[in-house]
């Protein structure tokens, strides 16, 4: 069923490393090869070797209306036909920053990139640079990208300063960051009150999707911000993955709380390479070429990526879509918590917006420490099952299921009778 995939992964890796730009691509966590992907329309997503599949991946969360929208095509062909990249202003970035300032209360002023690695790796300069402070406070399991400083694990507590989680990153960055665990908020406190006068800012994102779907307890956000107040340190909203896709105005409009900075990714950009990073004039003058913080990019602002970026939003904004999309993603959660429970499988699965993970553990999660409880294997099963079966998921239990406006009631029921198979298999003890 995969061959085709396999033969073009082999060639692949004589050439790129691992045969993969990013590594969670690899499958490597479900000892398997991944797909070659030929090309993709609406909910769905098309292999080599032929295969049709139901989309939940959806190129990691941009594709909120779905693959290859029409509007969005043209939209954007137009601009390709003026010319790709001018390394000059144009006012299509005018355009796609004023309809993030008008989304986002919280944000006067934009910087356009190309990635969510390189706007957090921004924001957290910013905040550096304008509180004069060098440590910044992230979330274990929390993933902003892949910066030196943002690329750091478990310590040896949640109190501690921590070690890089990767080769290459050297203990002296890793040092300046510190690691609480999400949830806990007299964590939080407990590092304040030692190292409050050293923190430029605490980083989050304000729903995890990086550790499976997890969400922030009541009272969680609201806690940080006012720590963050009493001690001059910025509260980073990283919304590269919540922004545009759980509501029009991110995370921090359900939330009701204003971080100093945001970063925004995936949607803002359609599926072109776009990020950005933004918060009230006062913060952002500090930037180059006002301030003295210095940020720059070749093909920042890119035209035909600000294209794009414009008509999904100008389509998510006058379709609304969130309330259906938030109706199908439950539905889809409480069904198949319902097969778990009929063929006593140990699961737990949260939803929010268009976002959702089904866990293999019994009880929902709250934190990093928890996810690891779960059943890799049972997942791995599920995984594969789906796989075979036509539906694409994220293969790993630390991520977030996307549906998308273009997901119909048909591809919902359809993956629900694939979940009750593979369920009814494990159940009767049949593993791949
Ligand atoms: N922040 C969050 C919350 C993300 O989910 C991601 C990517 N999954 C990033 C930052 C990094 O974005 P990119 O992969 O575009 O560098």
């Amino acid at each position: 069923m995969f061959d085709k995939s396999r033969e073009l992964f082999e060639e692949a890796k004589k050439y790129i490393a691992g045969g993969v730009n990013s590594p969670v691509r690899a499958f490597k966590n479900v000892g398997r090869h991944p797909l070659f992907i030929k090309k993709a329309k609406g909910s769905k997503i098309y292999d080599e070797d032929g295969n049709e599949f139901i989309d939940y991946v959806n190129s990691w969360g941009p594709a909120i209306l779905g693959h290859a929208d029409d509007e969005v095509i043209n939209k954007t062909k137009d601009a390709l036909d003026n010319g790709f990249s001018f390394g000059a202003p144009t006012i299509l970035e005018t355009e796609l920053a004023k309809r993030i300032v008008r989304a986002f209360d919280s944000i006067e002023i934009v910087r356009f990139v190309n990635s969510g690695t390189e706007a957090a790796m921004s924001a957290i300069r910013l905040a550096r640079g304008f509180t004069s402070r060098d440590n910044i406070l992230k979330f274990n399991g929390c993933y902003h990208g892949h910066s030196d400083s943002l690329l750091v694990g478990a310590g040896s507590g949640s109190s501690t300063f921590g070690i890089p989680s990767s080769k290459g990153v050297p203990v002296d960055f890793a040092k300046h960051t510190i690691l609480a665990e999400f949830n806990d908020l007299d964590g939080v406190e407990e590092i304040f009150k030692k190292h409050g006068d050293t923190i430029a800012a605490v980083i989050i994102e304000p729903v995890a999707g990086n550790m499976g779907v997890i969400k922030p307890k009541d009272g969680f956000l609201k806690g940080l911000r006012s720590i963050c107040d009493k001690h001059g340190s910025l509260l980073i909203f990283d919304e590269v993955m919540t922004g545009f896709r759980l509501t029009y105005g991110g995370a921090q409009h359900i939330y009701n709380i204003t971080p100093d900075i945001t970063v925004l990714g995936k949607v803002v950009g359609g599926g072109f390479p776009v990020a950005c990073f933004g918060a009230k004039r006062e913060i952002m003058k500090y930037l180059a070429p006002e301030g003295d913080v210095y940020q720059a990019g070749t093909l920042s602002g890119n035209p035909v990526a600000m294209a794009c970026g414009i008509a999904t939003l100008d389509i998510l904004k006058r379709k609304n879509p969130y309330k259906d999309l938030e109706k199908n993603t439950s539905k889809i959660v409480s069904r198949i918590m319902g097969l778990a429970n009929q063929y006593g499988i140990p699961a737990s699965g949260e939803s929010i917006g268009s976002m959702f993970s089904v866990f293999f553990m019994e009880n929902k999660p709250s934190n990093y420490r928890d996810v690891q409880k779960s059943n890799l294997r049972l997942f791995t099963n599920y995984f594969i099952g789906l796989l075979e079966r036509g539906i694409y998921i994220p293969p790993s239990q630390f991520e977030s299921n996307f549906i998308t406006i273009k997901h119909s009631l048909e591809d919902i029921e359809n993956t629900l009778v694939a979940v009750e198979d593979i369920f009814k298999e494990i159940a009767s003890g049949k593993f791949y």
